[in-house]
């Protein structure tokens, strides 16, 4: 499984910074977690190859250009982009972003090829399918419904907590599997912030330490910390085989 995390921010040369303002991991160049800054990163390979995004939650940094790489691609797809989500993230989508108002509700639009948008509800805490992967999706603690995500392929297995604060549910899920490869988890406000960590339900490196003393088994875990809230989120792409 190789997973790549898309950058968001360039600077005068092109080049992407360590800022990460956005958030979109990219599974095997085929399958989206998140789609804050799908519209701006792919390679021309990646953007024929990419028609399955699991949205975690509704909030901007995770979906910012999921309506604009939809619009990039709306004569080309000979398939519908998949979004998949819970039931309470494609209300919310349906009505603050594909409204007619910000974004035209593609779900009811047709190309030349047909639809161009499908959602898929997800259920919680049972597999579904996703390309060639199985992925199961847990609640966790954040300010909107959100859902932390297990992704298997069949060899390797790999978590994604999204945003959250302290939370029990996807830990015990963790500590069942029975092999977990990685764990992508992010402290999003230095330690001085934590008040606003707190409110917004998020972690600092401190609450993420305690948080992680929850963990039973043994992963590989991901969570670098600077500070500013955005550059927090930064991650260097990785893979694991
Ligand atoms: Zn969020």
């Amino acid at each position: 499984m190789r997973i790549q995390l898309l950058p968001s921010t360039f600077d005068a040369n092109g080049h992407a910074t360590q800022d990460q303002r956005l958030t979109c991991f990219l599974i095997d160049d085929c399958v989206a977690v998140d789609a804050g800054s799908i519209a701006i990163a792919l390679t021309n390979e990646q953007r024929s190859s990419v028609r399955d995004i699991i949205v975690t939650h509704p909030h901007m940094d995770h979906i910012a250009s999921l309506p604009i790489f939809i619009d990039d691609l709306y004569p080309v797809l000979h398939q519908p982009m998949r979004v998949y989500a819970t039931p309470e993230v494609i209300s919310l989508l349906e009505r603050d972003v594909f409204n007619w108002n910000v974004y035209p509700r593609f779900s009811e639009l047709h190309n030349d090829f047909g639809p161009v948008m499908e959602y898929i509800p997800i259920p919680i805490g049972e597999p579904f399918k996703v390309a060639h992967l199985t992925v199961t999706a847990v609640p966790v603690n954040h300010i909107v419904p959100t859902v932390g995500l297990i992704v298997s392929d069949g060899k390797k297995s790999v978590a994604f907590s999204s945003d959250t604060a302290e939370t029990e549910e996807f830990w015990r899920k963790l500590n069942e599997a029975q092999h977990i490869d990685a764990l992508l988890i992010e402290a999003s406000f230095p330690n001085r912030m934590a008040e606003l960590a707190e409110v917004s339900r998020h972690f600092t490196p401190a609450s993420l330490g305690e948080e992680l003393k929850k963990l039973n088994t043994t992963v590989s875990t991901s969570w670098p910390c600077t500070s500013s809230r955005r550059t927090a989120k930064r991650s260097s792409n990785s893979s694991t085989r």
